[in-house]
């Protein structure tokens, strides 16, 4: 989950990395007061999650409360690079930058281990820096059981060549930053730029962090930093059901128990699809080992509930899970939804195959659903649902 700056800013804090004071706000007229509070200048940033806010003209310098309110409208409502402004935040106006370095840290999945990159040239061209002198961006691996420790931190400022005077300084940032990493399971934590303000100090002016979904569990704090009002209905419904389900933006709605399966699901959905008219799949639903009635209900009425959805691919490989018990679950799930007044409409395609396979499939003859029809292969099966997707 990648945060904003301001939500990066609050985490820079708490663990100790050398922040300017900030107030994020939704209206420009909430800027004249937070300005006065920030001590009558402020920097209005745009809060989006995409960088080169600077180069778009999203951080703009208010030089009073005024000017505040006046920028706060400009930039509010901005679009950039296809995301809207909806907040900005207001940060205290840093004294006079003297330099901006780059300093960041992340996990390097191809070479098995973490990654502390830094550089004296950062800034708002450290794309450029990257591309066209990679020996000013020094990389050093960090040892997932060393960290950074002084001594680290030392050799990651030797190796990036900063200045002496701000030695000391930028090893105490990069401590805290690591400390910030881990604690708060980030998968990258960047600062650009680090500035070296004119009386000597140096403070982390912009900061982008992304967090480890996978470490939920053991961040409760975390959930309350999802920016709720960009997530996908469909997706945040199937998530306050337990389900794991993943919008994509074909036509063919996809069911199926196990993540493999699934996958390969929409491998064949995909293939079928450029036989008629394109369809693609219209998202990715793993229901697992369980299968119940409910959980088929559940997952049902999310797929049938996206109007994007013209058909539906039932594809279950009885395991642990028989495909008897599959297949009741279907039949439930159908009068479940029924009884609830949500009327199906949509053809289902269902394929069962595996343990109690024929059992399975004798129980969807025998409730014989109009809307229903059972194919016995994935390929063919797939073939069928593209076919009804295409001619709705
Ligand atoms: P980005 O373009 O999305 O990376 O946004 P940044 O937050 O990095 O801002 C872009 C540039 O604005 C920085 O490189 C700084 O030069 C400048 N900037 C950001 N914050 C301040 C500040 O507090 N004071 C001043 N004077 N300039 C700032
Ligand atoms: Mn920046």
């Amino acid at each position: 989950m990648d945060l904003f700056e301001y939500q990066a800013r609050d985490l820079f804090a708490k663990h100790g990395v050398p922040v300017l004071a900030g107030e994020v706000i939704d209206t420009p007229e909430a800027a004249r007061e937070v300005t006065q509070r920030l001590g009558g200048k402020s920097v209005v940033k745009a809060q989006v999650k995409v960088g080169g806010r600077g180069k778009a003209g999203g951080v703009k310098v208010a030089s009073d409360e005024d000017d505040a309110v006046a920028k706060a409208r400009d930039i509010l409502g901005m679009d950039i690079k296809g995301h809207t402004v909806h907040k900005v935040m207001l940060a205290e106006l840093a004294p006079e930058i003297a330099e901006e370095y780059y300093v960041s840290y992340l996990l390097d999945r191809t070479n098995r281990t973490f990654l502390a990159m830094a550089s004296v040239e950062g800034g708002m061209d450290i794309e450029e820096v990257a591309a066209t002198k990679p020996e000013a961006l020094a990389k050093i691996p960090v040892d997932a059981n060393e960290g950074v420790t002084p001594e680290k931190a030392r050799e990651i400022v030797a190796a990036a060549k900063f200045p002496a005077d701000v030695a000391d300084k930028v090893a105490e940032v990069l401590v805290s930053l690591w400390k910030t990493f881990v604690a708060e399971d980030a998968l990258l934590v960047e600062v650009n730029p680090l500035a070296k303000v004119v009386d000597g100090d140096v403070l982390a002016l912009d900061g982008k962090v992304s967090l480890d979904a996978n470490a939920e569990f053991r961040q409760p704090g975390h959930a309350e930093l999802e920016d709720k009002a960009a997530a996908n209905p469909l997706e945040a419904a199937a998530k306050a059901k337990g389900l794991n389900y993943v919008k994509l933006d074909g036509e063919v709605g996809i069911i199926g128990n196990g993540a493999g399966l699934v996958m390969s699901t929409l491998d064949v959905v995909a293939y079928a699809g450029e036989k008629h008219s394109g369809v693609k799949p219209a998202n990715f639903l793993d229901i697992g080992g369980g299968a119940s009635a409910e959980v088929m209900a559940n997952g049902l009425e999310i797929i049938l509930g996206d109007p994007d959805v013209k058909s539906v691919f039932v594809n279950v490989f009885g395991g642990i899970t028989a495909c008897d018990a599959v297949a009741n679950g279907i039949v439930q799930a159908l009068e479940l939804l029924e009884s609830k007044g949500e009327a199906v409409t949509k053809p289902l395609v269902v394929r069962l195959d595996g343990n109690n396979a024929e059992l399975g499939r004798k129980i969807l003859d025998d409730r014989n659903h109009p809307l229903v029809q059972r194919v016995d292969t994935m390929d063919g099966a797939a073939d069928k649902a593209a076919e009804l997707a295409a001619a709705k």
